[in-house]
């Protein structure tokens, strides 16, 4: 039986596994489908502390799990495809491949998806001025136009952020009311750089190598607009990848893992949860990676009891 098994190895997974190493916990990590998790679907990353000339995103997931490895982590090339949380350990997880492990404790580290439009087009131009991230991406636009698609509050902020850089910022939202909070609705559309394509959706993203304009739909006149653009941001809302633990843990209307007394721990007892498949709010490399570490430790506490 394996002490602690984390499932994710995004920043916090990797965070966490290199806590629990370092505490002698020998952990396992399952480094799913997609290895070092979302931040290796962008470029550069310059917010992360620690790099003031910025570090492509796979560069740093590879070094958080040298780190991790380092202090006698063992990364696992699996994909689970079921779990079997008991209310008294252990807890069995099902790898796709059909083997499977039991272990005392486990940290839940699945991160979210962006949800994308489901265009050919956004699926090609992905990292070629199609994103769903401003803060990793916007300071590529400098001086160029980019569109931001979406209503909520992330659209919004994506927009006021992209601001900083872009010439102008074109957000195109399917209804004419937002759903964003009323104070972030309200400095994008006071906003001078941000103008609004009210009921309409992005019908194609036009470009060969790189990002050329997006066409747009009226969905009440079925007019089309091109908006040449650099840039194309969706802000449509991240889905957590938590359907694995549905029907076994807490999660709110959402999907999101509740977290209880204020920890890491969740609804069920040893197992822990850290990054954006508990957080719908921050999303940040470095603050999934603090979660990481809180999950480590209170695993660490936990397992000692
Ligand atoms: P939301 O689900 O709130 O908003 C998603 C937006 O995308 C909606 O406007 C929706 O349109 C639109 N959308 C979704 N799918 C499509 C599609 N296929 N085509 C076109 N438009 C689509 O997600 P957010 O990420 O914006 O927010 C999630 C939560 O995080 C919220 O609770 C929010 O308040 C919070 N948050 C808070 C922030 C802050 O306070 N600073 C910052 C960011 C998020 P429609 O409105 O028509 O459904």
């Amino acid at each position: 039986m394996e002490n602690l098994v984390i499932i994710g190895s995004g920043p916090a997974g990797l965070t966490a596994a290199i806590y629990a190493a370092r505490a002698n916990l020998e952990p396992l990590l399952l480094a799913g489908a997609l290895p070092g998790g979302l931040l290796t679907q962008t470029s550069e990353v310059e917010n992360f502390p620690g790099f003031p000339d910025g570090i492509e995103g796979v560069d740093l997931m590879m070094r958080c799990q040298q780190q991790a490895e380092k202090f006698g982590a063992k990364v696992v090339y699996e994909t689970v495809e079921k779990v079997e949380l008991k209310k008294n350990h252990p807890h069995k997880i099902i790898f796709t491949s059909g083997e499977s492990i039991t272990a005392k404790a486990i940290i839940v580290a699945t991160g979210s998806s962006p949800r994308w439009l489901g265009l050919e087009s956004e699926q090609r131009l992905k990292n070629h001025g199609v994103s769903a991230c401003a803060t990793c991406d916007g300071a590529f636009f400098r001086d160029k136009p980019v569109v931001v698609a979406g209503g909520g509050d992330t659209a919004m902020e994506e927009a006021l952020f992209l601001t900083k850089f872009a010439s102008s910022v074109t957000v195109v939202h399917r209804r004419d009311t937002l759903r964003a909070s009323k104070i972030m609705a309200d400095r994008a559309v006071n906003h001078p750089k941000i103008t609004f394509a009210w009921n309409s959706v992005v019908d194609e993203i036009i470009g060969t190598e790189k990002v050329e304009a997006v066409r747009i739909k009226n969905v009440n006149t079925d007019e089309i607009t091109e908006l040449p653009c650099n840039g194309f941001f969706a802000a449509l809302g991240h889905d957590p990848n938590t359907g694995l633990f549905k029907g076994q843990i807490e999660m709110d209307k959402k999907g999101f893992i509740v977290l209880h007394d204020q920890s890491s721990k969740t609804s069920v007892e040893g197992v822990f949860v850290a990054g954006d498949c508990a957080d719908n709010v921050y999303r940040q490399a470095v603050s999934a990676a603090g979660m990481g570490c809180k999950a480590a430790i209170d695993a660490e506490r936990w397992l000692a009891e």
